[in-house]
């Protein structure tokens, strides 16, 4: 059992506040006559994304944002796929395009993500928004990274100075979340799995944030006592002793293993919560913010592309 003395970071608290001030924005463009709209494109079967877009639509269903999902058969094609972007591209009422991945295997996947326009491109994969973010210039930024971003500024984790350690370098999570932590002037280190002596790398961190992909791979040895720890990973575990090694003792999870054969762990170690200073979840940490960063993003491409200006939100 954790003996916890780390504030654990309550995503969910996050998400909701973030959500309550999108639909302040929503209600704000109603009484101007504009309705933001989201279109996600769902490409053959995938039980997984299935269940993302479902949340994504309802989302947008509570938040006052107008949806379309598409759904193209397994067998649809690059062209076909480029086609359906470009007259989504085109249509005015669409603020925000959304191309779920994975995509089938027949599909180009990097020529279907370039050709949503950039002003739409909520997911900010576009090399537009990546050069925008690099620069500091408006423009969107991938959802989860400016999730994570917004827990530490609402949980006043002070960034300017600190030394970041981000563990993932991939174009959806570890280099949004570097760039935007260099953005904001913490001194980052970005490592990967050719950085050495991992563990005293990250040590260093005041900031740690890990996105690897690798259950339970961040234990105690990698974090400076009273770092704060950000734990994007989302890891499905079925396997008992893999299971009794992170939640032996927790109760409630036990209950919930025995009763769904089925856990998620993050890539930190929970027992990480008995040094750290900070420690977000798995689950009810970053993974909220994602969809409440996706509704954000699509009124801002609606702010940004109609002129409209913004209440709330930088
Ligand atoms: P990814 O594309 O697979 O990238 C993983 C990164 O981790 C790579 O840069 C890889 O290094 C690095 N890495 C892997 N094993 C390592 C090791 N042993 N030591 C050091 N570095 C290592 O994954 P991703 O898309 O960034 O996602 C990362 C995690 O975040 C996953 O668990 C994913 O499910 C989760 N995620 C969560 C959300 C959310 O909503 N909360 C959203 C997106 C992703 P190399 O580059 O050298 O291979």
């Amino acid at each position: 059992m954790t003996t916890a003395t780390a504030t654990i970071l309550d995503g969910n608290k996050i998400a909701a506040q973030i959500k309550s001030e999108v639909a302040e924005e929503t209600r704000s463009l109603a009484s101007a006559g504009v309705r933001p709209g989201l279109a996600v494109i769902l490409a053959g079967h995938n039980a997984a994304s299935e269940i993302y877009v479902r949340n994504k639509v309802k989302a947008c269903e509570q938040l006052g944002i107008h949806s379309e999902k598409l759904t193209p058969p397994e067998s649809v094609t690059t062209e076909e796929l480029l086609r359906l972007i470009e007259e989504l591209n085109r249509r005015d009422e669409i603020d925000g395009i959304l191309v779920q991945l994975p995509l089938p295997r027949q599909v180009e996947a990097g020529r279907v993500l370039m050709a949503v326009a950039p002003e739409k491109d909520v997911d900010g994969l576009h090399p537009v928004n990546v050069g925008n973010l690099s620069t500091q210039r408006p423009g969107l930024v991938p959802c989860t990274p400016a999730g994570v971003m917004e827990i530490l500024k609402r949980s006043d984790i002070p960034i300017a100075g600190r030394h970041a350690v981000v563990i993932g370098r991939s174009d959806l999570v570890g280099k949004p979340v570097a760039m935007l932590l260099l953005n904001q002037n913490a001194t980052v280190t970005v490592c990967h799995s050719k950085t050495r002596d991992l563990p005293a790398t990250a040590r260093q961190a005041d900031i740690l944030v890990a996105a690897m992909g690798r259950p339970g791979f961040v234990t105690r040895e990698f974090v400076k006592p009273g770092a704060t720890v950000i734990d994007v990973g989302i890891n499905k575990i079925t396997d008992s002793a893999e299971f009794a090694t992170f939640f032996a003792g927790d109760a409630a999870r036990e209950k919930s293993f025995a009763e769904k054969g089925s856990t998620l762990v993050g890539d930190v170690d929970p027992r990480v919560a008995e040094v750290a200073g900070a420690l977000t979840p798995v689950p009810g940490g970053v993974g909220p913010l994602t969809i409440a960063m996706l509704m954000a993003n699509t009124v801002k491409a609606c702010q940004m592309r109609r002129g409209t200006p913004r209440r709330t939100r930088s």
